[in-house]
């Protein structure tokens, strides 16, 4: 078995100690991926692998060496699980796990920087912020799309920012379903860009919060988007991934009646026969809407995104109110617990869907619905839909007019009085039974209603009723972009506060000092792809030198630069001079441009001091770009990346494609 890129620096660890054979019972039986890791392990669980004590000394040797030795790096370290900038360096090619080319797929492009515009803020995400932008494609037809940028600082991408973003960019590059965000490509820019589809109409949770005179949304569309989001849920788990942060604030309206599972920033893969991704460490997580085992153990699972699900239902129908707002996050769990405490059901939930949610927040993982068994229950529990017969004017009645379509929240044949929502108006109240006949009654009781009234027929009757009448009332008066965003600020700031790392809670919820022994011997899936380098173009601005690599180092004077040229590489003859201010300026420029049409992503100072480093050689500046970039993409060594282009004949693309499908 080739070993784990994430955690090639344990192999490397244990051959230097002679232990290589405990590789595999260490990350297969013990779970040890990173180097934190072994803080949780006991000589017992290595002597339950069969290592010796002598060895475990020298394993505890090494261990100390390492950490000693990364003590001064700097973020590269902290999301390459321990793999040093200068090891990586190093790394010599038979090390390489790689396995050849595949055929392609997956990120479906790598998109010229120059290809795509930026305009007006969309918004601010956990690692960058998103701008509505356009992206020119090579026949000249223009797309609208949404940008997201990954934030740099003043010393590069917080690691942890990177992998997430890199993490969402190899889990989207994978998906393609008509409820999920679409990602067209990356930009191997300053900053890096992910190109995605553009969900014009913003967020679920932003139109849900929009203040009057926007119209609240109807009861019959929020059950269309639970349908669809059951779905798109159900289809990422069958993609054997967890999304972990599914929240109205991460679902975008693609249009009025549609929406989009987005953020894919902490999706998972789930592992293991038991189907569970448990968090390796501490890091931020959306408490109000986590189920019990992910705020006890830090597990996740598709039954964890299931009881998600039933907190997002209940943001849609409480108009996006934050779930146990004002419950400090170590008494979530308490009173889910302990009070076994549930959201209350909002005012315009019918008790149908209500209870559905109540399923989906079962104590026990095993006891809650999957996401396709959710779509049947959707089905039943869809509100029936009416239509008024007569005028009602009754002080403190929902008003309605002849022919207006009608929502049933409540209401059974036995009681003369029912709550629905009026479809013209979307007011919401009580009205006398008698004001409404139900579609497709044929005189049969509400209660039997409920039964029939299944999504497609719902979708009829609203095709039937609604028409453009009530679709121009409910998006006449869309939320001003400047209103939903600055909505959208405050309201991340509240979110934000509860996003704490369950594993550094305050007062413990379990009233015990430590960890949750789950969390002790923790078993982390390894993590996502890796980092930039410091100093890279991709990461810190244009400081970066190409070509300054010990290996790659500019051919000293007079001596002949590297002959191999790329297959598919120009060939271009390389400079008569020594480096430096090396070229005649328009030969010098010439061979500039020649580098950047060539290698996707580049500045014009980066190919410039490529061609410095290499003595002016054209085609080598354009390979150690070319490895640069894959480099900064993976937490590949450099001589990965390449053996990988050299069996990618030098095409950037397809070699990001390849390195971005294993993360
Ligand atoms: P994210 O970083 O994915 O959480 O995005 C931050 C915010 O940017 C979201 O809450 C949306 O308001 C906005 N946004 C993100 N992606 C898109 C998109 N594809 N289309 C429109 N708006 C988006």
């Amino acid at each position: 078995m080739l070993p784990q890129e994430g955690s090639l620096w344990l192999l490397r660890l244990l051959r230097d100690i002679q232990l290589a054979q405990f590789y595999r019972p260490i990350q297969e039986e013990l779970n040890v991926t990173r180097p934190e890791h072994f803080e949780f392990v006991r000589p017992e669980d290595l002597d339950s692998i069969g290592m010796g004590r002598p060895a475990q000394r020298r394993l505890a040797e090494a261990l100390k060496r390492h950490r000693l030795g990364l003590k001064s790096k700097n973020w590269v370290y902290k999301i390459l699980g321990g793999l040093t900038p200068e090891q990586k360096d190093t790394t010599p090619l038979t090390d390489s796990p790689i396995s050849p080319p595949e055929p392609e797929g997956g990120l479906k492009c790598l998109i010229p920087n120059g290809a795509v515009s930026r305009g007006e803020l969309l918004g601010f995400g956990c690692f960058g912020v998103v701008h509505r932008g356009l992206w020119t494609l090579p026949s000249g037809q223009s797309v609208p799309v949404a940008v997201k940028s990954l934030r740099v600082g003043p010393e590069g991408p917080m690691g942890t920012e990177l992998g997430d973003f890199l993490r969402e960019v190899s889990v989207m590059m994978n998906l393609e379903h008509p409820h999920v965000l679409r990602l067209h490509g990356l930009v191997l820019g300053q900053p890096l860009q992910m190109v995605m589809e553009l969900a014009p109409l913003g967020s679920l949770h932003a139109r849900l919060t929009a203040p009057a005179p926007t119209p609240p949304l109807p009861v019959a569309l929020l059950c269309l988007f639970l349908r669809q989001l059951a779905g798109a849920m159900g289809y990422l788990g069958a993609c054997g991934l967890v999304h972990r942060d599914l929240a109205t604030r991460n679902l975008l309206l693609a249009s009025p009646r549609k929406i989009k599972v987005a953020d894919f920033g902490l999706v998972r893969p789930l592992s293991g026969t038991r189907g569970r991704y448990v968090m390796g460490g501490p890091r931020p997580i959306p408490f109000a809407w986590c189920a019990p085992e992910s705020l006890r153990q830090g597990a996740f699972s598709s039954a964890s995104d299931v009881w998600m699900f039933g907190v997002t239902l209940w943001e849609m129908f409480s108009g996006g109110e934050e779930p146990w707002a004002g419950v400090p996050p170590y008494l979530i769990l308490q009173r889910l617990e302990k009070d076994r405490a549930r959201l209350p059901r909002p005012h315009l939930c019918p008790r149908a869907l209500y209870s559905l949610a109540w399923r989906c927040w079962a104590p026990h993982p095993a006891d809650r619905p999957s996401f396709s068994h959710l779509e049947e229950l959707l089905q039943e529990a869809w509100p029936p839909e009416g239509r008024c017969v007569r005028d009602v004017t009754e002080p403190g009645s929902l008003r309605m007019e002849p022919g207006d379509p009608i929502t049933l929240i409540e209401g059974s044949p036995d009681s003369s009085i029912w709550k629905g929502q009026n479809g013209r108006t979307l007011k919401v109240g009580s009205f006398p039974a008698s004001a409404v006949t139900l579609a497709d009654s044929g005189g049969l009781p509400a209660t039997r209603l409920v039964q029939r009234g299944s999504p497609a027929q719902g979708e009829r009757c609203r095709g039937s009723t609604d028409g453009d009448r009530v679709k121009a009332k409910l998006w006449d008066v869309p939320p001003a972009r400047g209103q939903r965003k600055n909505m959208a600020l405050p309201r991340m700031k509240g979110i934000s506060k509860s996003l704490e790392s369950v594993l550094s809670l305050g007062p413990h919820p379990t009233g015990g000092g430590s960890s949750p022994p789950e969390i002790r011997h923790v078993r982390a899936v390894p993590q996502g792809p890796p980092g930039l380098p410091p100093g890279s173009p991709l990461a810190s601005g244009s400081s970066r030198q190409p070509g300054q690599h010990p290996w790659e180092r500019p051919p000293r004077a007079k001596r002949e630069p590297p002959q191999n040229h790329p297959a598919g590489a120009p060939t271009t003859t390389r400079a008569t001079s020594s480096s430096g201010g090396f070229l005649p300026n328009p030969e010098l420029q010439r061979r500039i441009k020649e580098v950047e049409l060539n290698v996707h992503g580049v500045t014009h100072q980066e190919c410039q001091a490529a061609l410095r480093a290499t003595g002016g050689d054209v085609a080598a500046a354009i390979r150690n770009l070319k490895v640069d970039q894959l480099f900064h993409l993976s937490s590949r060594s450099k001589a990965d990346c390449w053996h990988i282009l050299e069996l990618y004949h030098w095409d950037l693309s397809a070699a990001s494609r390849y390195i971005l499908a294993r993360p």
